[in-house]
């Protein structure tokens, strides 16, 4: 078995996820991409990772439900036994809707998958990396968004709210587990050209809000990722419940 660093990057197969994967691939790190349904996705990331001499297993499971995280968690366990970094990237919107029209179900869907996925994530990192524990340490990245701050109003309250929950368990995980050789940051993107805001029914969107954007255009998958890279590395030794935003300005 490989001494190489591993890496679990949710939501590994498409967007921002992808590139983060790619990018920690040829960094040396072995990388655990997850998906939920995508396999043809996570597979072609995988293949891409192998191909440029790097390591990569696609990892299915629903980060939303105890089920996809068990398997998630066993497949890391049994393949690689050691975990020494995650990206909690997995996250969805839904379509815009004003708060009173929202159903329970698209909210407890929303807060299992963006709050509830990543902080179990969080959680079993923590019980693999923290010296607490007999691990070597690590980090931890999570997705926040510059919605946590803007709010979404008309669009997605509720996608905000759960960004929101990510910033203040970032800010409280950092410190509890600081000393314990676990460094956890986020990143705030802002608008990214990716297929999310397909899946919300607005797949003009990215295109749509560029002039809102100070400097004028979307993001991309790559400038978030290379910022993920930067927490994940030793190069942020010192840097722990840091957000940074990747914005555009925004
Ligand atoms: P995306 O293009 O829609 O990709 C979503 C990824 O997450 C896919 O790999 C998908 O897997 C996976 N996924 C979705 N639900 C999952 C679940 N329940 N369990 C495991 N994996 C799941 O998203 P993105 O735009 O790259 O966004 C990535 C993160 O950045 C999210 O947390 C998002 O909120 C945040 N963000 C994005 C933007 C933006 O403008 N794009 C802005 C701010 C923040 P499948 O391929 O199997 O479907």
């Amino acid at each position: 078995m490989s001494e190489a660093p591993v890496l679990l990057v949710t939501g590994g197969s498409r967007g921002i996820g992808a590139s983060v994967c790619r990018m920690a691939g040829a960094a040396g790190w072995q990388v655990a991409v997850n998906y939920v349904s995508n396999i043809a996705a996570a597979e072609a990331v995988v293949a891409e990772i192998r191909d440029a001499g790097g390591s990569a297993l696609p990892v299915q499971g629903d980060v939303g439900s105890e089920l996809g995280l068990a398997n998630i968690f066993s497949t890391i366990d049994g393949t690689f036994g050691r975990l020494d970094g995650l990206v909690n990237n997995a996250g969805i919107v839904a379509t815009p809707q004003r708060v009173d029209e929202m159903s329970a179900e698209r909210l407890e869907r929303m807060f299992a998958v963006n709050v509830m996925g990543s902080i179990r994530c969080a959680q079993e990192a923590v019980r693999r990396m923290s010296t607490r524990h007999g691990g070597r340490g690590g980090s931890i990245v999570n997705l926040s968004s510059v919605a946590a701050q803007l709010g979404a109003a008309g669009q997605y309250v509720d996608y905000a709210a759960s960004k929101g929950a990510i910033e203040s368990f970032t800010i409280g995980l950092a410190r509890e587990v600081a000393a314990e050789g676990v460094r956890v940051n986020l990143v705030r993107p802002g608008i990214i050209d990716t297929e999310i805001h397909a899946s919300g029914g607005l797949p003009d969107r990215a295109r749509d809000m560029a002039s809102l954007i100070p400097m004028q255009r979307p993001g991309t998958a790559d400038e978030v990722a290379h910022s993920i890279l930067y927490l994940l590395s030793d190069a942020a030794s010192y840097v722990t419940g840091a957000a940074l935003n990747v914005s555009g300005g925004r």
